[in-house]
């Protein structure tokens, strides 16, 4: 199936062909770990875990990095300046930057499990990058691209002719506009700091030395830490090549950090840093942005919280399409955790159906055929809406079909296609009913037979408080779980 994927480097919806056949690299930008996750950054993580389980659908071999940023981002990312967002997390805490960064980047590997994401091959974390980081910074300088100003060494971007190309930038416009605290010593304004000092009189949790070869001949001993922008180049390159096929982020990223990435990635290699740039579009809450001051940015904690589980999240982000504006509010959330509930019931059918030899041609072919036009929603450029009303159509065919007409294989099949692509664990999350349920609803079935409505009714509440509700069809009675 031709996998079709919408690229920001070339801005058009192009054709994916990896540089290898059979494999696939691919870079995620991970979090800062500087606090939990809210409901914007992962629904990014989900949709570029549908992009994984795509790939591996369609037959790569995916090598995935996720690099975790636990040093250098700094508050103001797009002028070099402000607090280290580490830091900042230390401060609000009263602990160190090291005790954020695990903590923080633990709660961020359960969120991964929660949600049912792939784990990448390689998570990274910045800090344990450091000398990768450091000979970047060597090439660049032996390569004439950088300069060392008061408080870091910075990359010039007047050396690297193409660095606007990416994002469309209009840099005579940002000359002009340079805002009066723009760094004077920088000599262009979006000139970024590849490794920053501590400044004097400062003692930062993470720093380190920074090798003499890399400053001003004679100059002094100065401790530093990286920027941002370098970690993810260094990262990316060092493990998985000079080159990779698809590299994916927020939309936030293409005009400062994705350009600074490629323009540093590239100047050091002489080799295209990334064939394919995926980006996700922004998730609001109640049609805001999310931010810390309007204490709209829900983690999956207050989800819990309020009762929705982390697959009943899942659910609704893939009710929208990774570059689509996404619109947080309960009430999609509550649809979405109500979908989810319809398709559990509907997996449950098949304890309940059994292998026909003649099946119902229609009902057979819909399941199976469900399968590959899911496949071929998500490789048109990962449409999981798409994806997710082909799974609602395959199973409302099913609606007021008697039991005995439903083909169980097809429907096993089209669970395991929704369990291995979509990734809601439908079949992990609908365990069969015990033998001491089951024989309460043969009891049940028997006192209708013989019409005592009170024994039947009285069994229907006990079935009930086992979470089990039972439906009466003609073709005999159908149980689901309660919601
Ligand atoms: P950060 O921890 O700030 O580096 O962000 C982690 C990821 O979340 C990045 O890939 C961002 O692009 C992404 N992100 C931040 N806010 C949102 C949002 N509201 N919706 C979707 N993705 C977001
Ligand atoms: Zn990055």
């Amino acid at each position: 199936m031709t996998l079709k994927l919408h690229n920001t480097l070339t801005r058009q919806t192009d054709v994916f062909a990896p540089i290898d056949e059979k494999k696939v690299n691919l870079y995620t930008c991970g979090p800062t770990v500087y606090d939990f996750l809210h409901v914007g950054n992962w629904s990014a993580y989900i949709y570029w875990d549908m992009l994984v389980r795509t790939l591996i659908a369609d037959g790569y071999n995916v090598e995935r990095v996720m690099n975790i940023t636990d040093v250098g981002h700094l508050v103001n990312d797009e002028e070099d300046t402000g607090e280290d967002k580490m830091q900042k997390g230390a401060r609000r805490e009263g602990k160190t930057a090291w005790e954020i960064a695990e903590y923080y980047a633990e709660d961020f590997l359960m969120g991964i499990e929660k949600l049912g994401l792939i784990m990448p091959g390689h998570i990274t974390k910045a800090t344990d990058f450091i000398p990768q980081q450091l000979d970047l910074v060597r090439i660049l300088k032996e390569k004439g691209y950088t300069y060392q100003i008061d408080d870091g060494i910075y990359f010039d971007i007047s050396k690297f002719p193409t660095y606007a190309d990416f994002a469309g930038l209009d840099l005579e416009a940002q000359k002009a506009g340079a805002r009066v605290e723009f760094n004077v010593e920088k000599r262009n304004p979006s000139d970024f700091a590849l490794w920053k000092f501590t400044p004097a009189g400062e003692v930062r949790d993470m720093e380190w030395e920074t090798p003499t070869d890399l400053l001003d001949t004679g100059d002094e001993k100065k401790m530093g830490f990286p920027g941002w922008h370098l970690e993810c180049s260094a990262m990316a390159m060092s493990i998985l090549g000079p080159t990779i096929d698809i590299h994916t982020g927020g939309i936030d990223h293409i005009p400062v950090h994705h350009t600074n990435e490629i323009a540093q990635s590239e100047a050091a290699s002489g080799k295209i840093f990334s064939h394919y740039w995926l980006h996700n579009n922004h998730l609001k809450v109640n049609g805001t942005k999310i931010s810390k001051s309007l204490g709209n940015g829900y983690t999956l904690q207050d989800l819990v919280e309020k009762g929705f589980s982390p697959l009943d999240y899942r659910m609704f982000v893939l009710q929208g399409q990774y570059s689509n504006e996404g619109n947080f509010t309960f009430e999609n959330l509550t649809a979405a955790k109500n979908r989810l509930n319809h398709w559990r019931n509907i997996a449950a059918l098949r304890f309940q159906t059994y292998d026909t030899l003649t099946p119902d041609a229609d009902n057979t072919i819909t399941l199976v055929a469900a399968s590959g036009a899911i496949m071929e929603a998500l490789n048109n450029d990962l449409n999981t809406p798409e994806a997710l009303r082909v799974v609602d159509e395959a199973f409302s065919r099913l609606d007021g079909k008697p039991i005995s007409a439903i083909h169980q294989h097809g429907l096993k099949q089209l669970l395991e296609t929704i369990d291995s692509v979509l990734g809601l664990q439908l079949q992990a999350s609908t365990p069969d009913i015990d033998d001491d349920t089951k024989q309460l609803i043969i009891e049940r079935e028997r006192a209708r037979d013989t019409k005592d409505w009170a024994k039947s009714d009285k069994l229907r509440d006990t079935l009930k408080e086992k979470g089990i509700t039972v439906l009466d069809t003609q073709d005999g009675t159908i149980w689901e779980y309660a919601n």
